[in-house]
This record gives structure tokens, sequence and C-alpha cells, in this order.
């Protein structure tokens, strides 16, 4: 999409006027962004502190013409090496206050999910431990029904609030659509600010062993020492995709600083200076040869966006 130069500098001046410097960011590297450390430079990026600077920006990019595009902590997304033009809106740290009344949780959508794992367990509050070694944010974890160890988000949220055409409003969970990394959110381009979920009283003792458990399992089997964006594709029904491309002998593949992780073939990781372009041709190979051995079309997990 074509953005004139002067709507970007009219947006920046916009935003100025109520966001502080610090969390407007121009020119701003994405690979600082996403857990891959990939990515080309976003024009602007917003830091928000409230869902009303969310509704507020993006009423001034629609006027403007300028596309918004909102993220957490990107731990599944790859960004191409040209970057996004418009604005992007990471939902992180001023926005991850997390409340608890009861067994349930509030919380807002930049709260760091494994936080929020931990502070239920704390609370002898059941039904977030697989949850504990996630790298996302709240609001990503929603969008993308995140799952681990046989729970996953639908299991315990209970509501979210949403802004959809720009305004904000509840949503039950039941309302969203969550399915196996798919949502409504996802669909419709809807944003999560804050979510509301309902666990169940627990022993803090038993929840601690469970997450240390989930922990040990992690460490053993995924490459957690090296930058990469989890799972790279989905589970293609009836199969598991690290066994199906460690199968057609992809494990240690390589292009350029993208490889297909050693440990986990499910996995591509980032060993130093990957490019985007890097990453996209490792999928493309991995996609045709594990296609041609067991004729089965895997399909990216991870959210690929951004210009050449
Ligand atoms: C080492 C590693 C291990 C992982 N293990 C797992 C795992 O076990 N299970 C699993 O499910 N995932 C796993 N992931 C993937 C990832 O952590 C999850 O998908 C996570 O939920 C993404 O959250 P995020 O905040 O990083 O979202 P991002 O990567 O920033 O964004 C992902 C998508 O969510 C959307 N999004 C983000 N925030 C919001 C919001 N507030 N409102 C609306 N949409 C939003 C974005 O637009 C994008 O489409 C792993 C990743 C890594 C790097």
């Amino acid at each position: 999409m074509l953005i004139h130069r002067q709507s970007l500098e009219k947006l920046s001046l916009r935003l100025s006027e109520y966001i502080p410097s610090q969390r407007l960011l121009k020119d701003e590297p994405m690979s600082r962004h996403t857990t891959f450390r990939i990515g080309g430079p976003a024009d602007l990026v917003l830091l928000p502190a409230s869902s009303d600077e969310i509704v507020r920006a993006m009423d001034d990019c629609a006027e403007l013409g300028i596309p918004v595009f909102v993220m957490g902590n990107g731990s599944n997304l790859l960004v191409r090496d040209g970057g996004i033009r418009g604005l992007v809106i990471i939902i992180g740290e001023a926005m991850s206050r997390i409340k608890t009344t009861g067994a349930v949780m509030s919380v807002q959508a930049g709260a760091a999910l494994t936080r929020l794992s931990r502070e239920a367990q704390a609370h002898g509050l059941d039904g977030l431990a697989f949850a504990s070694g996630i790298p996302g944010t709240v609001g990503g974890a929603v969008a993308m029904n995140a799952g681990a160890y046989g729970g996953q988000i639908s299991d315990v949220l209970q509501r979210a609030l949403v802004i959809t055409d720009r305004t904000v409003r509840w949503f039950d969970a039941s309302q969203l659509n969550l399915g196996y990394r798919s949502s409504l959110i996802l669909s419709q381009g809807m944003t999560v600010v804050e979510a509301e979920f309902a666990l169940k009283p627990g022993d803090p003792a038993q929840i601690l062993s469970q997450m240390n458990d989930l922990a040990v399992r992690r460490r053993e089997k995924q490459p957690l020492s090296l930058p990469s964006a989890g799972s790279t594709f989905k589970r293609p029904e009836g199969y598991f995709a690290g066994a199906l491309i460690e199968g057609a002998g992809l494990k240690g593949c390589r292009v350029g600083g993208a490889e297909v992780s050693q440990l986990h073939a499910g996995f591509i990781v980032n060993r130093g200076g990957a490019t985007a372009r890097d990453v996209l041709s490792l999928i493309e190979h991995i996609r045709q040869t594990v296609y041609q051995k067991d004729g089965v079309l895997l399909e990216p997990e991870l959210r690929i966006l951004g210009e050449d």
C-alpha cells in the first residue's frame, strides 16, 4: 500500500499531541520487537498506555488512510525485511495490570502470559499452568487461542474487552470463535485490550510442580537458547509437523542464517543474521519437500507480514 509521506508526518504530529515521545518511535526496526530478532523498520510504532489512546490513534489513522497493525510480544511473527508501512501498535508493558478477585483474574492485554501464570499459581488458582512457558502477551494469546500440553486459552477465558470498528466492548468467550490457533479476533482484525479468566481453586505447590515439570519438558525439547517464533507450522490433522519435517531429513537444513532446529524440527531458528527472506525460502523448501514425500501441505502457524 502506498502511503504519502505527508500523511505519515501528519499522523506523527497528531499522535505527539497525546503520546509522550518515549512511547512513539519512528522508523523502528521490528527486529527489536520480535523473538525471531528479524524484521525491517516500521514507519511508526506506538506503545499505548490505555484503550483510549489506541482508539484515538485508530481514528487518526482511518482519517489519514494509514494502515494499523496491532501486536504483542512478537513471538509468533515474521516481519519481512522491508518492514511495515503505517502504524504498528505494540500492546505491552504500559498496559499490563493484573487484578485478582476470588477465582477471576482481570488482565490487561500487554501482560506477559508467563507472569499471569505465575500470579495465578501464587494465588492458588488452577487453569493457567499450561501457559507458563508461552512467551506471548495475554492479548496475543487470546487472539491466537494459544495452547500447550493439553490446555488452551479457550478453556479458561471468560470474556474479553475488545476494540472493534473503533469502539470498545465486552465479548463472551463463546462469541469469539476460538479454534485451533484461530479466533474471530484474528479473522476480523479486532484488538484485545483486556481479558478475564475464570480459574479454579487449587494447591499452589501442586500447580508449581506442574509448571516446573512443563518447563523441564520445554527445555529438553525446544531450542530456547536461539531466537525463533515457536512452531513454524500448524499441526496438520493426524500428524505432527516436527515429525514430518524430521522424517523428510530436514533437521539442520539451512538457508542463510535460518535453520531447521537440530533439537526440534518443528522450529526454525535464527543462527545469527537471518533475514526474513532466508526464513521464507526455508519455509517454502520444507513445504515442498514434505508435500512430495508425504502428500501433506504444511500451513504456517507464524504470522507473516510487511514488505520485501
Ligand atoms: C520459544 C517459543 C515457544 C512457543 N510456544 C508456544 C506454545 O507452546 N503454544 C502456543 O500456542 N504458542 C507458542 N508460541 C507462539 C507464541 O508465543 C504465541 O502464539 C503467543 O500467543 C503470541 O503472543 P504475542 O503477544 O507474542 O503475539 P504476536 O506475536 O505479537 O502477535 C501474534 C498475532 O496475534 C495478534 N495480536 C497480538 N496482540 C493482540 C491484541 N492485543 N489484540 C489483537 N490481536 C493481537 C497479532 O496481530 C498477530 O496476528 C511460542 C513461541 C516461541 C518463540
